[in-house]
């Protein structure tokens, strides 16, 4: 992704969750091009659930159902 030259020039830029990213910090873009400060891409990772974040990790997600006797 290539910044454009004024914002170089002020040594930060505002990522499409409408926080400022500086110089150094990174900034996480998601396939559809939308952009997330390192304190928003942290909150998505929290509203994820293990089974979201087991995915993400590739692992597969083996629900244990033992049968229940009913009586
Ligand atoms: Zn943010």
């Amino acid at each position: 992704m290539s910044l454009p030259m004024e914002e170089i020039d002020i040594q930060y830029v505002t990522a499409n969750c409408g926080h400022e990213v500086y110089d150094g910090e990174c900034m996480y873009e998601w396939e559809d091009l939308h952009t997330f400060c390192p304190e928003c891409i942290e909150c998505k990772f929290n509203d994820l659930s293990t089974e979201e974040k087991a995915a993400l990790l590739n692992c597969e997600v083996i629900e244990i159902n033992f049968p229940r006797s009913h009586v």
